[in-house]
């Protein structure tokens, strides 16, 4: 291509309209939400369409059990407590995930412990190895972008040393390592219907297990303590109200019967952009497993090559393609890194402890760049548009 003057500098832009709004929804949401309107039953005590939702999802799964929760964040704290982590135990998390893997931790006083990701920025189980101490109780292991990190591992790992293995799936909702959907491949997982998740209910959680007595652990949590078929008032544990709501639980139905339909067009879309992105000098697809049978495609990731990183700010890349209508951007910063995660484990242990992260911290700082799941709900003429904005600003550099 030539060299095109950029829309920063007073160019022609690549794109001027939109890409796919989210979220999609239609006669669907309003008739299911209309009849939990007329019902009179809008909590979450009485169970009908969170009921049916939640056998939905767990066959969706593969999970034996899910119980639905008030959002994904409470979600990682209930799985936690279930599986018995407790104040001042240790919990190894990825570096590079939204920041409610640590905070969920820190919420019940457990201490995040960060082990590096690999370049596909999913937990590497080396560093997890590496990040075992006496004071280790579980293991996170975060399926970010929708891509499963490598369970065959962290089982091995979680088994040899005793650790619960919970997953934290919240981008991962349909996604499958070796043919498995993620979520019951270690102990817990939990899943978050965030509005801006692959399936939402404006907000939610899910926890899915395959084991009943953890199941029932993470009920009694979620519902005051209270146990199956107990009386009203007979609170066996300590528990909380993190109910899901019937009126949720009619969108997430809703939102769940366009799941499957959605992934492959977000799959169609990646694989699109693959195929493109490989074609221009100095950028390229994140790289993957080939044990990730389905991938969520929550963000479609990719990265500036090490040898050009001296020459291009991601900022100034970042800046430039949003002018010329690419709504690409910078991801998250890694949370060993966040002051206020690094002030309250200080607070817990006494001193600032957190390991240096160089592959999460790399990515975050020069390499990586992220497009959302609704950029991929596009046209194979947007995911054109996307690559020639790509290819028209990488231009400017050369
Ligand atoms: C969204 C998200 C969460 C938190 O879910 P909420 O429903 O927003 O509380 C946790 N972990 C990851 C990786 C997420 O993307």
């Amino acid at each position: 291509m030539q060299k095109l003057r950029l829309a920063v500098d007073g160019g022609s832009p690549v794109r001027t309209h939109p890409f796919p709004e989210w979220p999609i929804f239609g006669e669907l949401e309003e008739k299911l939400l209309l009849e939990t309107v007329r019902s009179g039953n809008w909590g979450g005590v009485n169970p009908d369409k969170i009921k049916s939702f939640e056998e939905k999802f767990a066959c969706l799964q593969d999970a034996k059990y899910a119980i639905t929760v008030n959002n994904g964040t409470v979600a990682i704290s209930i799985a936690l407590l279930a599986a018995g982590v407790d104040a001042g135990d240790e919990v190894i998390m990825p570096p590079y995930t939204f920041i409610a893997t640590a905070t969920a931790a820190l919420l019940i006083g457990a201490i995040p412990v960060f082990a590096d990701v690999d370049e596909s920025m999913l937990i590497d189980p080396d560093k997890v190895e590496a990040a075992i101490t006496p004071a280790t109780k579980a293991i996170i292991a975060v399926h970010i972008a929708g891509a499963p990190a490598n369970m065959t591992r962290l089982r091995e790992i979680a088994k040899t040393h005793k650790l619960s293995l919970i997953e934290d799936a919240a981008q991962a909702v349909a996604a499958k390592w070796e043919d498995q959907g993620v979520g019951a491949l270690g102990d817990l997982g939990t899943f978050s219907l965030q509005s801006s998740k692959n399936l939402n209910s404006g907000e939610g959680g899910v926890i899915v297990s395959n084991d009943e007595e953890l199941a029932e652990h993470v009920w009694s949590i979620h519902n005051c303590g209270r146990i199956r078929n107990g009386k009203w008032y007979q609170h066996e544990r300590i528990g909380w109200n993190f109910r899901f709501s019937e009126v949720q639980a009619a969108l997430a139905l809703a939102q769940l019967s366009r799941v499957e339909e959605q992934m492959e067009i977000r799959q169609r879309s990646a694989n699109d952009l693959d195929e493109r992105l490989r074609l221009i000098e100095g950028i390229h697809p994140v790289k993957y497993d080939s044990r990730i049978t389905k991938h969520a495609n929550h963000l479609y990731m990719f990265k500036l090559d090490r040898d050009v990183m001296d020459n291009i700010v991601k900022e100034d890349f970042i800046r430039k393609l949003n002018a010329e209508g690419i709504p690409v951007t910078a991801g998250y910063v890694p949370l060993n890194k966040n002051a206020a995660v690094i002030d309250r484990i200080r607070k817990l242990v006494g001193e600032a402890k957190t390991n240096n992260c160089p592959v999460a911290e790399r990515a975050s700082d020069h390499e990586l760049l992220w497009l959302h799941q609704n950029v991929l709900l596009g046209s194979e003429r947007d995911m054109e548009d996307i690559a020639n904005g790509i290819d028209k600003v990488m231009q400017s550099y050369l």
